[in-house]
């Protein structure tokens, strides 16, 4: 049988903080335990907020966490060909609409309902676009995302994955945004098929979307992976550590002096 392999995706937006250290700490034994490996990732698709001082930094910091990966490690920002690939599988299947809205006029134009991440949903107005005016736009420069039609999504594949959430709920979600030829969602799955990926641990906070995961590999045709969410960490580790101001980034931390055992010993691993 060939060995598990598991992976940690941080972005480099900020510095990491405990709840990563945790996570990464918690990735690294499940894959030890599992006699596998642990591969390392860079989500740095949001090239307007991700610095390359951070992607060291987080370098700096799993190594200080006593944690190793194999090289090269995957840095997102350098493959969006294989995700703008993805796209015209889905675009293909017609699952894929454009979409001009700005933010603003999502919020103004919602109606009072929330994603399973607590976000506006989207109303679906560029759904009901004509071809005409999706041309004009276009033609005119017009920046514009591309949505999924969930509707159309799980008449073609059944709801999947509700033991995370309801698909329904998250409405048409982003998969191509208008910054950046991608989404969170579509780079991640891609990427777990193409790194091999057998086991996704990451935090409780990515419960729910998972169901989109889910959705998108039997969409994609892709392998799903095995997934374990794990507890989130942050909201005692400020007490734990003896600080009022809780979320503190690993490297003020080890400026101040704690050890990667103090941490070990607090999240009680
Ligand atoms: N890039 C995500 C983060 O920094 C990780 C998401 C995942 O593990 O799927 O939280």
């Amino acid at each position: 049988m060939s060995k598990p392999i598991f992976r940690f995706a941080p972005s480099p937006n900020g510095y990491l903080h405990t709840g990563h250290a945790y996570s990464a700490l918690f990735t690294w034994q499940a894959a030890q335990q599992a006699g596998g490996e642990v591969l390392l990732r860079i989500e740095d698709i949001d090239t307007g907020r991700c610095r390359p001082e951070y992607t060291e930094q987080i370098f700096d910091d799993l190594a200080w966490l006593g944690l190793s990966w194999p090289e090269p490690v995957r840095v997102q920002s350098e493959h969006f060909d294989d995700y703008r690939k993805a796209a015209v599988v889905l675009a293909g299947k017609d699952l894929l609409y454009p979409c001009f809205c700005s933010r603003k006029q999502i919020a103004a134009r919602a109606r009072g309902d929330f994603d399973p991440d607590g976000a506006v949903r989207y109303p679906g107005t560029c759904k009901h676009l004509n071809a005409d005016e999706v041309q004009r736009r276009q033609d005119s420069g017009e920046v514009f995302a591309l949505r999924l039609d969930m509707d159309k999504a799980i008449g073609l594949v059944g709801p999947i994955g509700q033991e995370y959430s309801d698909l329904s709920e998250w409405g048409d979600v982003v998969l191509v945004r208008k910054d950046t030829p991608t989404s969170y969602h579509l780079s991640v799955v891609v990427d777990d098929t193409i790194q091999g990926v057998t086991n996704v641990t990451r935090g409780m906070d990515m419960y729910a979307a998972t169901a989109i995961h889910l959705l998108l590999q039997k969409l994609l045709g892709l392998p799903t992976p095995h997934y374990q969410h794990h507890r989130l960490v942050e909201d005692d580790m400020g007490r734990k550590l003896g600080k009022s101001d809780g979320d503190k980034s690993l490297k003020a931390l080890r400026d101040e002096g704690v050890q990667p055992g103090d941490l070990v010993a607090i999240f009680e691993l």
